[in-house]
């Protein structure tokens, strides 16, 4: 049975454009979720179809066909691991659905109250992800509008996708607002009084998510619309840390930050929010978890290095699933001259020294990198020197061979890195032998 003539009817096992549907995956208060089969992609997609009763409806079938409409147009802009990919969409008078990247593990919603809180390194690592992916949407000049919990998506592995792009602004001069857009106990206090945006309206919103998530509950209390509004305009609500005893105090000045009323006193730009945030995680977890969940902190260790400079945080995400942080006790010897070795090293604290007969040729610090031979000649996989800690160090450990499997672009950052050590080693190497000649000649005798 197709439903791409638009009748409404849907039933597990009936088609809307080319997809199987299979089950109902999800309700909004316009639309039904479905979860069906791609047979050309050969993959799981949701299906956001807005409900027949709204598109009959003049007015609101109107605004809702404007705003699947307006996601469908950023999906090729927003191409991002923490953003929920957008496939296809049918947009017209009898029907409107949009397919998009099935995310299988529930929304955020289900951890918004006790008991179903989660520890507060896991909500800092949730809540980092998505202000790297709103920094992302923003320089792309997309303000999202609707930041709530049942808009991020939890992914199997405890990944999360950003959705529902709908109201997002994407104009940069554009400001004005669309009534009926936006999740009241979300809004910024100049969402509710229709002032123009930007994208510390989303700071907030996600400042009020944090607040949520951390004390399972949200920050204002109201049993109307206008109580609510008040109360976001005029009312400092508790801290966090109220409801959850033993927050760090560094979090619920997150939070205060990221909600403060006043523009001008809230995170001015994602990257100071990412930043308190990221500092807040190092307080609680500077060593890697053995379980998983430690790419958040790869990723914003990998940041700080020069080696991953050019990566855009899309490559650097992917190096942050497969880079593996190890720490080293002074004298703990990293590789053996002669030895068989496949990985890449690159320090993140401490020193190395690389010896070569005894004789230590250089010491190696932060962003710097070692074994870079075995990513580069693949027959080659004998390490040339030994290299020694000779301080506590902690570094990311990186298979030659799960280079070699990244993505194109992905790989190719890892090349030019390489090219720009071999490069810098190259003619540091010369200076060393010019000087070295430049002695032998005033001095022969000196050097033997
Ligand atoms: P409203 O439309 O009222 O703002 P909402 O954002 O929850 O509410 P939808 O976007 O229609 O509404 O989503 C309804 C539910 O469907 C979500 O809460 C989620 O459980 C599920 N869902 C939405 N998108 C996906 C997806 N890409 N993968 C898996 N489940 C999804």
């Amino acid at each position: 049975m197709s439903d791409a003539s638009g009748s409404g009817i849907r039933t597990p096992g009936s088609t809307l454009g080319r997809y199987q549907l299979r089950r109902i995956i999800g309700r909004g208060s316009t639309s039904t979720v479905w979860l069906a089969w791609d047979p050309q992609e050969q993959r799981e997609v949701a299906i956001k179809c807005i409900d027949p009763d709204v598109l009959n409806d003049r007015a609101r079938g109107r605004l809702q066909r404007a705003l699947l409409q307006n996601e469908a147009s950023l999906a090729n802009k927003l191409q991002h691991p923490h953003i929920a990919a957008v496939h296809d969409a049918m947009i017209c008078e009898d029907h409107a659905w949009l397919a998009m990247e099935y995310v299988s593990g529930g929304t955020l919603e289900a951890h918004t109250q006790r008991p179903g809180l989660l520890p507060v390194d896991r909500i800092v690592e949730l809540v980092f992800k998505c202000t790297r992916a709103l920094d992302y949407a923003c320089q792309l000049g997309v303000t999202h509008r609707d930041i709530k919990p049942a808009n991020i998506l939890l992914t199997r592995n405890g990944d999360v996708k950003l959705t529902d792009f709908g109201a997002a602004l994407f104009i940069a001069n554009e400001r004005t607002q669309v009534e009926g857009v936006g999740s009241p106990a979300y809004m910024s206090p100049q969402q509710v009084r229709e002032m123009p945006l930007n994208h510390q309206t989303d700071i907030y919103s996600l400042g009020v998510v944090l607040y949520q998530l951390l004390a399972g509950e949200l920050p204002f209390q109201a049993s109307n619309k206008y109580s609510l509004v008040y109360q976001i305009i005029h009312v400092e609500p508790p801290p966090p840390s109220a409801f959850r005893p033993g927050l760090p105090p560094a979090l619920d000045a997150v939070v205060a930050r990221a909600m403060h009323k006043d523009v001008a006193l809230r995170y001015a730009n994602w990257p100071e929010f990412t930043h308190d945030l990221a500092q807040a995680f190092r307080n609680r977890r500077l060593k890697p978890r053995e379980d998983e969940g430690g790419d958040a902190e790869n990723f914003r260790l990998l940041r700080t290095l020069t080696f991953f400079n050019d990566f855009s945080d899309v490559e650097l995400w992917e190096v942050a699933r497969f880079a593996r942080l190890e720490r080293l006790a002074p004298g703990t010897m990293l590789m053996k001259d002669g030895e068989l070795g496949e990985r890449l090293y690159v320090l993140v604290e401490g020193e190395l020294a690389v010896c070569k007969s005894g004789r230590t040729l250089t010491i190696l610090g932060s962003g710097e990198c070692c074994g870079e031979m075995s990513v580069i000649a693949r027959d080659r996989k004998l390490r040339a020197n030994d290299v020694q800690a000779s301080t506590d160090s902690l570094l990311f450990a990186i298979e030659g061979d799960r280079i070699r499997r990244a993505s194109e672009t992905c790989r190719m950052r890892f090349y030019e890195a390489l090219l720009q050590v071999l490069a810098t080693r190259l003619s540091s190497a010369n200076i060393r032998l010019a000087e070295c000649w430049g002695a032998r000649s005033v001095d022969p005798e000196g050097l033997s």
